[in-house]
């Protein structure tokens, strides 16, 4: 019988900035994965690069996995069996490895000063080639392949700064299996020896990548494409050290609306859509890139949109809720080539499930925007209006923007519609409407209609201008409901208020 190996997959952020949204997708592939076959979804945090470190990174990508309802199984915040799950955590264990990659001859030491590195690729640029450390130029470099046992001591035992380079054979055929690309080959002559170990103690991203991947038993790697050019040096390194390597499979990119080039971090704010879950500050300039959650999208309707962003189910549904894609989600289903974000799409995915969202979870987006205005008011009113008005929706900041005068009067009036609208003798027809609509008690929104539409017939007014004069009055702009769903929501005392002030205020 064949015995699978559990199905471990990881999500490995580096803390460097916020979560790009791509990424986001690529942890959502991997939940859905997991999900899919029983097995474990891991948080690493990849922070060896200290230089590139930002404050509250870390917690940004916590929270912003809590706010899409992505659970992780293990990993930082969480705990498990295979920690610690933070790279500088698990600093002491590299060494090791990498002095096994040198002992076994997979690996030396380079004492090459960047300056002489430098003045090697600035060389190589003189003669229109690229540098690179290989096997046709480590003999004239600084390193423990050029140099005598006895001055590679030397070098170490003075503690001379160094680094350790992973060493490839030459001219060797390396095959990358790809699960979405099929089997991608490249010559060992076409890399760079990469470093894996510096003499600080901390290891790069290469050898943490594949150490970790390799002890917290990760069975398959589900990434960006970025990092399809890395995976040969991983597939090498897995054989260096004598382990099976676990299944790749490299994510197509995230492109621009106009499909130009790959979606960016700046490109978001400047497109009119955010790149990132939440919103995000910048600690050094403060500067402020806008998020999913702050720009009123629903979780689930990012996650779905995400999850189409690359790949499809094999049939033309679109609303697929995550328990589903769990059971829909197929790696076979991934295209190659890279997926455009469409912000069409992105706002009719959040106005359905504003739609399917249950009345109090909405009620609590609705009642948050009215009290970020000022406005606290009585809870099955305000679950009226929601009725109302949900379908206008498409983001929950509009619950205030479409609503705002079933709350407070309006002080101003749109100018375009008053100039359409407004006509000599408006104000009398209004206050006369005004009277009819008064006179029907109680009050009852289709008798009120009904007298209001007589008085417009029986005096031959145009049923536009005067209508839209008085939504204007009720409204301060030609949008909105009904007419007499609003009179009805707001009181007819109220709506008399605003119709002498909008006669007071137009025509003083
Ligand atoms: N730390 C890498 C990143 O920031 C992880 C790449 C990988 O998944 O191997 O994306």
């Amino acid at each position: 019988m064949l015995i699978m190996k559990k199905v471990r997959v990881r999500f490995a952020p580096s803390p460097t900035g916020p979560l790009h949204i791509g990424g986001v997708r690529t942890a959502l592939y991997n939940y859905l994965f997991a999900k899919q076959n029983n097995g474990d979804f891991i948080l690493r945090i990849e922070d060896t690069d200290q230089t590139r470190f930002v404050p509250g990174a870390e917690e940004y990508i916590i929270e912003a996995f809590q706010w899409l309802g992505i659970r992780f199984d293990e990993g930082v915040g969480i705990g498990g069996n295979y920690g610690p799950y933070k790279q500088s955590e698990r600093k002491p264990m590299y060494k090791q490895y990498a002095d096994y990659l040198v002992d076994n001859g997979w690996a030396y030491y380079a004492f090459d000063t960047p300056e002489a590195l430098e003045a090697r690729r600035k060389e190589a640029e003189a003669q229109k080639k690229t540098f690179q450390y290989d096997a046709s130029t480590r003999q004239g470099l600084c390193n423990s392949l050029s140099l005598s046992k006895e001055e590679v001591e030397e070098k170490l035992n003075s503690g001379a700064p160094y680094v350790i380079r992973f060493k490839y054979p030459a001219n060797l055929d390396i095959t990358v299996h790809d699960m979405i690309r099929g089997e991608v080959k490249i010559n060992s002559n076409l890399l760079d020896d990469k470093v894996l170990y510096k003499s600080d103690g901390m290891p790069t991203y290469h050898l943490a990548n594949i150490v970790d991947d390799h002890t917290m038993e990760i069975s398959h790697v589900i990434r960006g494409e970025e990092w399809l050019p890395s995976a040969p040096l991983h597939v090498m390194l897995y054989q260096a050290f004598g382990w099976e390597a676990p299944r790749f499979a490299h994510l197509p990119l995230l492109l621009k609306p106009d499909g130009n080039g790959k979606l960016s971090k700046r490109d978001g704010d400047r497109l009119g859509f955010p790149v990132f879950p939440l919103q995000w500050k910048d600690p050094k300039s403060g500067d402020i890139s806008s998020g999913y959650r702050e720009s009123g999208y629903l979780p689930e309707a990012v996650i779905n949109m995400l999850a189409l962003l690359g790949w499809n189910p094999g049939t033309e549904q679109e609303l697929i809720d995550l328990p589903t894609l769990v059971k829909l989600f197929s790696i076979d289903n991934i295209s190659k080539s890279g997926a455009k974000f469409n912000l069409e799409k992105a706002k009719w995915f959040n106005h359905q499930y504003i739609q399917l969202a249950d009345e109090e979870r909405l009620f609590t987006y609705f009642d948050g925007e009215l009290r970020k205005h000022g406005v606290s008011a009585d809870k099955e009113y305000v679950l009226h209006v929601q009725r109302l008005m949900k379908e206008r929706v498409h983001f929950i900041p509009e619950f205030w923007e479409q609503t705002s005068y079933f709350f407070v009067a309006p002080t101003e009036y749109d100018p375009q519609a008053v100039k359409k609208r407004w006509k000599p003798g408006t104000a009398q027809h209004l206050r006369k409407m005004m009277e009819i609509i008064q006179a029907v008690q109680p009050f009852d929104k289709l008798k009120a209609h009904d007298a209001v539409m007589d008085y417009v017939q029986g005096n031959e007014l145009n049923m536009g201008a005067v209508m839209n004069s008085f939504r204007i009055a009720l409204v301060g702009a030609a949008k909105g409901p009904d007419l007499f769903e609003i009179i009805a929501a707001i009181g007819v005392e109220e709506t008399a208020r605003r119709v002498s002030r909008a006669i007071e205020t137009i025509e003083p």
